[in-house]
């Protein structure tokens, strides 16, 4: 009798705990809490000493829930909090709350008292962790909380070894900023920039080396450089930026120091740092106009039988000159580099560090430029050409090798009007030539020549009239359901910015706010109806400090990424095995 007594309660023992755990990771608070209720107090003890199939006790589940609720549950009831999982990672529950993000859930535990150093089976600490999975906020909140920012996991890679891997620029950033050293090797003698390399993580090479001045040269315990890595990975674009910041003038090969970019390029008209900034077409584009001038001037204009079109003439040089000048304000004007003059951005930069609660649970972000190490305002973006943040970002035109910003950009629309419109002139002219008199070759061979320029003119025309009407920049167009200030509360686009055309058109052109920065979210008075509708908040985040659209894209990539595994090959083998949760 008393034998099937005690097997129905521990049957019903296992059914409790099933349900417990169950409730745990789907974050259910209230179901927990009713299925705890009443259990007497020894039984209660063991129940919640025990662990899943996996061998991880429930802090562990709530902890990558990210309940709070649950975790101070546990914590009152006893439960054991800090305690690693029994399998191969051995992570406790505070690493999985920053391997899943979750800063509030990361905080409360070391408020319980949990070490912030402590290791898994790998000697990753929970700063390694989130540096792992790309989740900036818990990494600077360890290291607020006093983590060690260079500790070391079994192969003595650090946090920032494991962001360079992964390519986060915004860890990088973080971590140096934080003052990691960017230089360190780990037990292969890969320095971080060893690791981006081979993994192709363009953003963050160049960052060390332009921003950091790393040196290209250091080699790892197998002799080689970081530009050996990428071109046995097939990285070729991080390689042939390796190469052209690593390799000396004079070991180049003789062809290439002939060249005519070589040249320039050691004549101080290269002054391309970066990979994207490319120079022939600037070249291209000038060389085409200046052709089209002295098409015009010797054929032309001296052409007797096109002279009944002298007005259109005068109105092609009119509009040559407009054009030129403005080409030459766009190329050499201030995109609108923020300048942080009084330190007072960085200073916001270190306040924004400090303050978790802005840095959000992973779901927001902060407008902060990780490599400028500055809070941005809204509508900047930094640029990776000039390596600066430049208001109301546009994009890095080749064309007129420069950003173009807040600062030129009715310069580079005014430009690109007035070549259309030239253009337009022209080939009407020389149209007009060739019906009349006959096929010239100079003259046929230009006009088949325009047909390329002429197409890439017009789309761009059209491209930046639309834009303008509507206020937005082309960055922001291009990255307009991933932005948070340009979604509406249903998450769809949305744009704060439309003012009407007049406007809209006056705030492209005259936005000159140079003194005025702009850190809120975007005007109320342009709310989305939605809100007002759905009744729910009439800001959608009051939050002062907004998400980057850039690193925002970054995170989601990264968090759809899979748990980290560094590489399967050779170069860093073995580098941690998958974690096994789940
Ligand atoms: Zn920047």
């Amino acid at each position: 009798m008393s034998e099937a007594i005690k097997v129905d309660d521990e049957n019903e023992n296992e059914m409790l705990l099933k349900d417990v755990f169950e409730a745990t990771k789907m974050g259910y608070v209230q179901a927990v809490k009713a299925l705890l209720r009443g259990v007497p107090k020894p039984r209660l003890a063991a129940l919640l000493a025990r662990r899943d199939s996996q061998g991880h006790t429930l802090a562990h589940w709530a902890a990558q829930a990210g309940k709070v609720p649950i975790l101070q549950l546990l914590n009152d009831m006893g439960a054991p909090m800090f305690e690693k999982s029994d399998d191969d990672v051995g992570m406790t529950p505070l690493h999985w709350a920053c391997w899943q993000g979750h800063t509030r859930a990361a905080r409360l535990l070391l408020e319980m008292g949990e070490d912030i150093d402590s290791l898994d089976n790998a000697q990753c600490t929970p700063l390694i962790i989130a540096s792992q999975h790309g989740n900036a906020a818990c990494a600077a909140l360890m290291i607020r909380m006093g983590a060690n920012p260079s500790a070391k996991d079994a192969n003595l890679d650090s946090a920032l070894h494991w962001a360079a891997y992964k390519g986060d620029m915004t860890i990088v950033g973080l971590l140096d900023y934080l003052g990691v050293s960017v230089q360190e090797d780990d037990k292969y003698g890969q320095t971080p920039l060893h690791l981006a390399a081979l993994r192709g993580n363009m953003e963050v090479v160049e960052y060390l080396v332009l921003d950091r001045n790393v040196r290209t040269s250091v080699t790892d315990n197998e002799g080689a450089t970081p530009l050996q890595l990428a071109e046995r990975k097939g990285q070729a674009k991080v390689a042939r930026f390796l190469k052209r910041h690593s390799i000396k003038f004079w070991q180049r090969p003789f062809s290439e120091i002939c060249s005519v970019g070589f040249v320039l390029q050691v004549l101080g008209f290269d002054q391309s740092r970066s990979q994207e900034d490319m120079k022939w077409p600037f070249y291209v584009l000038v060389t085409f106009t200046i052709w089209n001038h002295v098409v015009f001037f010797l054929f032309l204009n001296a052409d007797e039988m096109l002279y009944d079109s002298m007005f259109t003439m005068g109105l092609f040089l009119l509009f040559a000159i407009v054009k030129w000048t403005a080409f030459i304000l766009t190329w050499r004007s201030d995109p609108g580099i923020i300048k942080d003059s009084d330190g007072a951005l960085e200073r916001r930069y270190k306040e924004a560090l400090d303050d978790i609660e802005a840095l959000g649970d992973g779901s927001s972000q902060l407008n902060l430029c990780h490599t400028c190490h500055i809070v941005r305002p809204l509508r900047s973006k930094h640029c990776r050409v000039t390596r600066r943040c430049v208001r109301d970002f546009d994009h890095y035109c080749p064309f007129v090798q420069n950003t173009v910003g807040q600062g030129n950009y009715r310069y580079f629309f005014m430009y690109l009007i007035t070549l259309q419109i030239g253009m337009d002139i022209w080939i009407y002219l020389a149209a007009l030539k060739l019906y009349r008199g006959g096929w010239h070759w100079v003259v046929g061979l230009s006009l088949i020549a325009h047909f390329p320029f002429w197409s890439m003119s017009f789309g761009m025309c059209m491209y930046h009239v639309q834009l303008v009407l509507a206020n937005l920049t082309t960055n922001e167009y291009s990255n307009r359901y991933r932005y948070d200030y340009l979604k509406d509360a249903a998450g769809g686009f949305f744009n704060p910015y439309n003012k009407g055309f007049l406007y809209n058109v006056l705030d492209r052109f005259c936005a000159d706010r140079a003194d005025e920065f702009e850190f809120e979210q975007p005007p109320p008075q342009y709310l989305n109806f939605a809100d007002i509708e759905l009744g729910g908040p009439t800001m959608r985040s009051n939050s002062r400090v907004v998400v980057s659209g850039a690193a925002l894209d970054r995170r989601r990539s990264a968090s759809a990424e899979e748990p980290a595994e560094k590489d399967a090959d050779a170069d860093t083998e073995q580098r941690r095995p998958l974690l096994s949760a789940n």
